[in-house]
């Protein structure tokens, strides 16, 4: 168990690392922890979600009177957009890509 913890958040650093030298940006998107939905555009300040109603945020912790929303679940989403576009710009490494 502390075994497969350990290997997640060495893999979490690697990739953030590895994003970050390339200097492309995960985006975080909010979910539900059953899997319903994703909370996207119009969707982001719910405060349940739409189908199951399970709540979106913890329980706020109140810190000298101001409290931070923190979602229960997000995954991180990363465009293949700007990946492609960086790999299609080196001419090297286009030619073996067909
Ligand atoms: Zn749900």
């Amino acid at each position: 168990m502390l075994l497969d913890v350990t290997l997640k958040i060495i893999a979490y650093l690697r990739t953030t690392t590895r994003l970050r030298t390339l200097s492309l940006k995960a985006q975080k998107i909010k979910c539900c922890e059953v899997g319903c939905m994703l909370n996207y555009k119009d969707d982001i300040d719910l405060i349940q979600f739409k189908f199951c109603h399970l709540p979106q945020f913890l329980p706020p912790k109140v810190q000298k009177g101001r409290f931070k929303k923190v979602s229960l679940k997000r995954i991180f989403y990363l465009s293949i957009i700007p990946i492609l576009q960086r790999l299609y710009a080196y001419v090297k490494f286009a030619r073996d890509i067909k």
